[in-house]
């Protein structure tokens, strides 16, 4: 390699590093595997595990049963079949899907997704969606255009690059909603009404297909049962179920 060529590399390397900083996000260690945390902290975030409510995900404390559902859900309207969430709603991983999603990390996209593929392997119900088809929750293109991105696109891309899930941005939003964060669950549903919409260019591709929603957090539920009852709209797919990063 010339003296030329090496400093073009040189150049090239530094560039990627403004990029994809080879810091840890959390605790500043230096990294050299591409990714964006360190083994330690990638292993200390804390993850959802039993028990935890059947339906919407809701991690609990103490000694609950398998078959769980916690009180929200009880008359919860839902036309997903289960919603499962990776980690628990902490301030660490809120600060992680913050950058994702304000800040234009995308980079961030690729270590987050594997948490997703770990609840992904680990949830045995998701073994009933193994040829299941990957659809990111839609932001309206404006917001998009101006966030740089869709952090829910995002994931499931890189969810599908580990998991060999196809991923079909199939639901579009079809108008702006009000900011969510501050309406309770009914409030949310009559915000959401009407806001979704299936393209049509992948209508039949998702045809009798199941379905795995991705989004970055779940919450009360709201946007997961607004995007399954099109999806489940005159029996288009046959099942649907919602992973996201975070239960809120
Ligand atoms: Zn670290
Ligand atoms: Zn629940």
């Amino acid at each position: 390699m010339s003296k030329r060529d090496r400093n073009a590399v040189g150049i090239f390397n530094r560039f990627l590093d403004l990029l994809y900083p080879a810091i840890c996000e959390i605790c500043q260690a230096s990294l050299t595997h591409g990714y964006s945390l360190c083994d330690d902290c990638r292993n200390e975030l804390p993850r959802i595990v039993s028990p935890f409510c059947k339906k919407c995900g809701e991690p609990f404390d103490g000694n609950i049963n398998d078959e769980f559902r916690c009180q929200n859900c009880d008359d919860l309207k839902a036309d997903f079949s289960f919603a499962r969430a990776s980690l628990k709603g902490l301030a660490l991983s809120f600060r992680l899907v913050h950058g994702l999603k304000y800040q234009r990390q995308f980079f961030l996209a690729r270590e987050l997704a594997l948490f997703l593929a770990e609840t992904l392997e680990k949830d045995p119900r998701f073994a009933q969606f193994n040829s299941a088809i990957l659809v990111p929750v839609p932001l309206f293109w404006r917001r998009q255009q101006w966030r740089q991105g869709n952090q829910a696109y995002e994931l499931s891309r890189e969810l599908s690059r580990l998991s060999g899930h196809e991923n079909i941005e199939a639901i579009k939003r079809i108008r702006p909603t009000n900011t969510q964060t501050k309406l309770n669950r009914k409030q949310r549903l009559s915000n959401l009404r009407d806001a979704f919409k299936i393209r049509k260019k992948h209508a039949s591709t998702i045809a009798k297909k199941k379905v795995i929603i991705i989004d970055d957090v779940f919450t009360t539920g709201a946007t997961a049962h607004e995007c399954s009852r099109i999806l489940k709209e005159d029996g288009r797919v046959t099942d649907v179920a919602v992973l996201t990063l975070i239960r809120g």
